[in-house]
């Protein structure tokens, strides 16, 4: 069962970045992904924002899929920076596993 955590972006902007906050959901960034797969980067910057800790620990490896080439930031409407919230949750998700 997954676990959510309103404080989570919180934790995150520890990791760079809170942007997520808000996002409203509209796809635009999962629709101009180059890696057209399976609603990324939306689904991950769902997560963040709703504290889906552990949804994001076992999705984890997608993050690496992400190439940095700022397309979802850039036509984000919100200003919600998902391309730069995907790196805070990867800086996460490697001081989660060094914790283990
Ligand atoms: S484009 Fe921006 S507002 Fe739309 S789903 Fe992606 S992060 Fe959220
Ligand atoms: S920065 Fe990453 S998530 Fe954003 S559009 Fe490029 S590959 Fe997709």
């Amino acid at each position: 069962m997954a676990v959510v955590n309103p404080e989570f972006l919180q934790t995150l902007a520890l990791s760079g970045q809170d942007a997520g906050a808000e996002c409203f959901n509209c796809g635009t960034c999962a629709a101009i992904c180059p890696l057209v797969d399976g609603h990324f980067p939306r689904k991950m910057i769902r997560y963040a924002q709703i504290g889906a800790e552990q949804r994001i620990l076992e999705n984890a490896l997608e993050l690496w899929k992400c190439l940095h080439c700022g397309l979802c930031t850039r036509t984000c409407p919100r200003g919600a920076n998902p391309g730069e919230v995907i790196l805070a949750l990867k800086r996460h998700v490697v001081a989660a596993w060094r914790e283990r």
